[in-house]
């Protein structure tokens, strides 16, 4: 059996750091960062993709962490 984890991973030069992919974390791992948001608890992470899925410029998203 595999498991597959796949983290948030951000382009920055795609990041406006409008800050909705914080406040869209259920699990409120990310942080505002100086420029961008940051993955601050990454263990507390769920692999949910709100993120991904909300943010407006496509500048962060889940990658595959085998
Ligand atoms: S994948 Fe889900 S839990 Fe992980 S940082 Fe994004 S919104 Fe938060
Ligand atoms: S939602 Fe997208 S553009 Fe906004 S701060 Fe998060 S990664 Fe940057």
């Amino acid at each position: 059996m595999k498991f597959i984890l796949e983290f948030p991973l951000l382009i920055e030069a795609q990041c406006d750091h409008c800050q909705v992919c914080i406040h869209l974390c259920p699990a409120e791992c990310l942080e505002s960062g100086e420029n961008y948001p940051v993955l601050a608890r990454p263990l507390d992470c769920i692999q949910c993709g709100a993120c991904a899925f909300g943010c407006p410029t496509g500048a962060i998203f889940l990658d595959e962490i085998t």
